[in-house]
C-alpha cells in the first residue's frame, strides 16, 4: 500500500454568531477523514478556521453595537474552542481577517487572475442576498425569496470587478464529468454539472469598499473596491499552506500534495466546485481532487441556524451538548445517524437513545463481560492459546467481521460514506455478542472444573478471540471516538499481568435529560 499525502479542509464559517450542531457535523467528518488517514500510514494535513471577512460579520456587529473585530475576535475563538469539547484533532486553524498569511495570498491570486485577462471593471445591478453573499437571477428565487434564507435579496448598482467565469465552463465540465475532480455524493456532481451546462455567467468579484463599509481586503490597485467575500474565502485553502507567503509548505500540501480535499456543505457546492476551481484554472495552480458534499442537520425540520441555536427544547451548540452526554455520544450520533444523502432531524432523545443502544449496550455491555470472563475464570489473566477458535465453525463469523472491518472502513470514507463505514466496526459487537451467546465460557468453565481438560483449552481460545475483537474494535473505533477507543484500550491493558478490574466503558446516558433543560 503506498502512502499518500492528504491535505483536507472543512469550510471556514463566517463567525456573525456561535457555532451549532451543523458546524460540528462538518468538523468531526473532517476529524474522522484526518484520523483514518494518519493511523493508514499517510501524511495528513488538516485544516479548518473562521471567515472573518464577511459583511454579514458587520451587520452583526453593528446590530450588538460593538466594533466588528471584537465582534469577530470573539465568535472565532468560540470556533477555535471546539476543539476540545469535540476532540478534534486538525493541524492549522486559519482565521482570514487576522492570519498574516492570508492578505498576501489573496492579493497574489488576485493579480494572478489580472495577468490571465480574467478580471474586468462593470458596471453592474443585481440581486443580492447577504446572507448568502452572492447575486442570485430573478429565476434562482422562488416568490422572490434567497432559497437559503427566506430573505427577499436586495437591489444592488455599482461598478464592480467581475470575474470571467463564463471562459471556463468547457475545462470544468471535461474536468468534473471525467472525475479529475471528484465530487460525492454522485447527485451533488450531477446538481454542478447540470449547473454548468445552464450556462455560466461572469461574476462579480468585488464590491464597493462603501458597501462592505470598509471592512474585508482591498482590490489590489484599486482602493474604492474590496475583494468579494467568497473569492476572500475561497482563498484560505492555499493561502493558509502559504501560497503568498512562500516557504516549502505550498509545495508540500497543495501542489505537491497527492490529494486535496474539501468538505462542504450542500449550501456552498457552486462555490467549491464551480468558482473556486475556475480561480485556480485562471491562476495556474491545481484544482482540488475531491469535493465531499454532505446535506444539513435540522431541528424540528427547519435548517439549524446560527441565530436559532436551540429550537423549543432543543439546543444544537455542541458544546452545550457535550457538556450534557459528553464527546463521544456526540460524535457517534453524527456518524451513525447522519445519513450521505439527505437532511436529518436532531433530537437529545434520538442522540441518546443511540448512545445508549449501541455504546453502552452493544459495545459497553461487551466489553465488561469479556473482562469480567477474563477474571472469573483466568484470574484476569489474558489466555494466549497456539490456537484461536477462529478456525472452527463457532468462531468464524466474528474472526471474519474483525479480519474484514479495516477493508470496509477505508471503502465507506473513501466513499465519503460514515453510515457505511460505522456500520462495518459495528458488525465485530454483534458478532462479538453472538459469539459469547454460542460458546457459552460459563459452561466451558464447568466443564473444565469437572476434570474436562479440553474444555479449558477451547475456554482459553474463546476468550482470547473476544479480547483480539475487542482490541480489534478499539482499533477500528479510534478514527471514529478516539475517547472510548481510548477506554477500550485501558480495559485491555494486561501488561501489569492482568486486566484493570471491569469498569463500565460508556456508562448509560439518562433518557431526555436534554429536554430538562
Ligand atoms: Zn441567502
Amino acid at each position: 500500500m503506498t502512502n499518500e499525502r492528504v491535505y483536507l479542509s472543512t469550510t471556514i464559517p463566517y463567525v456573525n454568531a456561535r457555532a451549532h450542531l451543523g458546524h460540528a457535523l462538518e468538523l468531526v467528518q473532517a476529524d474522522v477523514l484526518a484520523r483514518h488517514h494518519r493511523l493508514a500510514g499517510d501524511q495528513v494535513r488538516s485544516q479548518t478556521g473562521t471567515d472573518d471577512n464577511s459583511l454579514k460579520n458587520v451587520l452583526a456587529a453593528e446590530a450588538e453595537g460593538i466594533a466588528v473585530a471584537a465582534l469577530v475576535d470573539r465568535n472565532a475563538s468560540a470556533f477555535a474552542a471546539l476543539r476540545d469539547p469535540l476532540s478534534l484533532s486538525f493541524d492549522d486553524f486559519i482565521r482570514t481577517g487576522s492570519d498574516p498569511r492570508h492578505r498576501p495570498g489573496v492579493e497574489r491570486l488576485w493579480r494572478a487572475c489580472a495577468a490571465s485577462g480574467d478580471l474586468y471593471r462593470k458596471q453592474y445591478e443585481g440581486l443580492y442576498c447577504v446572507g448568502c453573499e452572492q447575486f442570485y437571477r430573478p429565476a434562482e428565487l422562488p416568490d422572490g425569496l434567497c432559497p437559503e434564507h427566506g430573505t427577499r435579496p436586495e437591489r444592488v448598482a455599482e461598478e464592480n470587478w467581475f470575474f470571467r467565469l463564463s471562459r471556463y465552463a468547457g475545462q470544468l465540465h471535461d474536468l468534473i464529468s471525467s472525475g479529475r475532480l471528484r465530487i460525492e455524493p454522485a447527485a451533488r456532481r450531477n446538481e454542478v454539472l447540470g449547473f454548468i451546462a445552464g450556462g455560466l455567467e461572469d461574476f462579480s468579484a468585488s464590491r464597493s469598499t462603501a458597501r462592505a463599509r470598509g471592512w474585508g481586503i482591498p482590490v489590489p490597485g484599486d482602493p474604492d473596491q474590496v475583494i468579494y467575500v467568497w473569492w476572500d474565502a475561497l482563498g484560505n485553502y492555499i493561502t493558509a499552506p502559504g501560497y503568498g507567503t512562500g516557504g516549502e509548505d505550498y509545495e508540500r500540501w497543495w501542489t505537491g500534495a497527492d490529494r486535496r480535499i474539501h468538505l462542504v456543505g450542500k449550501g456552498v457546492l457552486r462555490f467549491h466546485a464551480v468558482y473556486w476551481p475556475a480561480i485556480l484554472l485562471s491562476a495556474g495552480e491545481p484544482l482540488p481532487t475531491d469535493i465531499l458534499v454532505h446535506d444539513y442537520l435540522t431541528i424540528g425540520g427547519s435548517k439549524i441556524s446560527k441565530s436559532g441555536a436551540v429550537a423549543g427544547n432543543e439546543t444544537a451548540d455542541p458544546v452545550e451538548l457535550v457538556h450534557r452526554y459528553g464527546t463521544d455520544a456526540v460524535r457517534w450520533w453524527l456518524l451513525r445517524e447522519v445519513p450521505r444523502v439527505g437532511d436529518v432531524d436532531f433530537t437529545a432523545a434520538r442522540l441518546t437513545a443511540r448512545a445508549n443502544d449501541d455504546l453502552a449496550n452493544g459495545l459497553g455491555n461487551l466489553v465488561s463481560r469479556v473482562v469480567t470472563l477474563v477474571h472469573r475464570y483466568r484470574q484476569g489473566k489474558v489466555p494466549r492459546p497456539d490456537e484461536r477458535p477462529a478456525a472452527a465453525a463457532d468462531g468464524r463469523a466474528l474472526a471474519t467481521a474483525c479480519e474484514r472491518a479495516p477493508g470496509r472502513v477505508a471503502e465507506g470514507l473513501a466513499d465519503f460514506d460514515f453510515r457505511a463505514a460505522t456500520a462495518a466496526v459495528w458488525d465485530i459487537v454483534d458478532e462479538a455478542n453472538r459469539y459469547v451467546e454460542r460458546a457459552e465460557p460459563w459452561l466451558l468453565a464447568r466443564a473444565e472444573r469437572a476434570g474436562d481438560l479440553a474444555a479449558g483449552r477451547r475456554l482459553d481460545e474463546s476468550l482470547a478471540l473476544l479480547v483480539d475483537a475487542c482490541s480489534e474494535l478499539a482499533s477500528r473505533l479510534t478514527p471514529f471516538l478516539p475517547n472510548l477507543a481510548g477506554r477500550i484500550r485501558a480495559a485491555l491493558d494486561d501488561s501489569a499481568g492482568q486486566l484493570p478490574a471491569a469498569e463500565p466503558v460508556f456508562p448509560r446516558l439518562e433518557a431526555g435529560i436534554g429536554a430538562a433543560v
